[in-house]
């Protein structure tokens, strides 16, 4: 919500008896429902199928990389094609967002007790920036836009099994991604805690706990997004998210 719409939101209720105004979602772009994320954690390769389609071996210990927090985009916002681009993709995830500082964690922790909530989001990758110039995966994990998270935050106490959670995506209408968070090589407790050893997690921080087999980059050949599509995306509970792909703007248009 911008600032007048929220200020225009206050007067009505305390105007109105002081009960809440409903608000027409379609009429508002909704952000998303982290406010502050300090930085997002993913986990690469964490099921068995996606690692077999991406053609790596299933890992031993989790693969981290990091996604820099203004890549949080929010959960219909466009996913932004780089200038170019032709292997841009999608990847349905697991979002845990971190609520209590996590720092060298111990088998005598609780992990799950330093989650806040879960959420939707979308690890956008682009294959070629990621895979084909050299270097670690961050070129092709950090352009703009390519983390929308949300569209809310349910907390944990609504989330009793987070290992028993759909995770579905569609392109067009088409189901590209449909697993079980069951069907993670490392669960999210596990990744907390092992994360922990290599990084301090602050309240905030989201832990994206990797993607399942379907993506573009799986396919023979491989199906990458392009400008016009539409990618939606849900996990059991935590509601659906729903991007228009278009181009993004570049320098000379200003912004
Ligand atoms: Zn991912």
């Amino acid at each position: 919500l911008s600032a007048s719409k929220l200020l225009e939101l206050r007067e009505r209720i305390d105007r109105e008896s002081g009960e809440l105004p409903t608000v027409d979602l379609a009429t508002v772009r909704l952000g998303p429902p982290v406010g502050q994320v300090g930085k997002v954690v993913c986990v690469g390769l964490n099921y068995k199928g996606h690692a077999a389609e991406a053609r790596q071996a299933p890992p031993e210990e989790p693969v981290l990389f990091l996604k820099a927090a203004d890549t949080v985009a929010g959960p219909y916002d466009d996913i932004l094609l780089p200038p170019g681009s032709q292997k841009t993709d999608y990847e349905v995830e697991l979002a845990a967002v971190v609520g209590v500082t996590a720092r060298y964690l111990t088998e005598g922790d609780d992990p799950l007790s330093y989650i806040a909530g879960y959420a939707v989001s979308n690890d956008v990758s682009e294959r070629e920036y990621q895979l084909e110039h050299g270097g670690q995966w961050d070129k092709g994990k950090n352009c703009e836009a390519f983390y929308p998270l949300g569209p809310w935050l349910a907390t944990a106490d609504e989330v009793p099994d987070s290992q028993a959670l759909h995770l579905e995506l569609r392109v067009n209408g088409e189901v590209r991604q449909s697993a079980s968070t069951s069907q993670m090589i490392f669960g999210v407790g596990s990744l907390v805690r092992y994360i922990s050893r290599f990084m301090v997690l602050y309240p905030g921080d989201v832990v994206s706990t990797g993607t399942p087999e379907g993506v573009g980059l799986g396919f023979d050949p491989p199906r990458y997004l392009a400008e016009g599509d539409v990618v939606e995306l849900s996990v059991s509970g935590l509601g659906r998210q729903r991007s228009t792909c278009r181009r993004a703007k570049v320098a000379s248009e200003g912004g």
